[in-house]
């Protein structure tokens, strides 16, 4: 499968703009597409951009390298003159909320953590070269059985 089917995978309006490989790891460069983006805050759609931040987000390893995205996240104008915002910044599903991994690296960890220790899935995850502390790990797994 190619780089960019796979981050299509993840939200269709990402834009892989340039990949490079650092120390084992996959840079994957992501713009997203400008479309009508309902405000957070109030639901008004928009599709006038008032800016744009990075934001780097772990994602599942390819083979036997790490992920990374480095996205170009748009933030909007809310022309709604009610609305108690100006700004809002367009929704990713694949991360939740600040989170520093995507969804399915969640996923993952979580479906690790489950089957053995702490301890033991980190030795495990990081034979799959996803390095991450055995604290966070049941941050995750915690996190997970609090949504169920
Ligand atoms: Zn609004």
């Amino acid at each position: 499968m190619e780089l960019d089917e796979l981050i299509k995978e993840l939200d269709k309006k990402l834009i892989v703009i340039k990949k490079e490989i650092i120390n084992e790891i996959i840079y994957i460069y992501c713009d997203t597409e400008k479309q009508k983006t309902k405000c957070k805050y109030c639901g008004q759609e928009s599709e006038n951009v008032h800016s744009t931040y990075t934001r780097t987000i772990s994602d599942l390893p390819i083979q036997s390298y790490k992920v990374k995205l480095i996205i170009n996240v748009k933030k909007y104008f809310c022309k709604n003159a009610k609305c108690q915002h100006t700004t809002f910044a367009e929704p990713l599903e694949f991360i939740e909320g600040n989170a520093i991994r995507t969804k399915r690296l969640d996923n993952y960890i979580n479906g690790i953590g489950l089957k053995t220790s702490s301890k033991e899935a980190e030795k495990q995850l990081k034979n799959t070269h996803v390095n991450i502390s055995n604290n966070t790990i049941l941050r995750i797994i915690k996190k997970n059985e609090n949504r169920n």
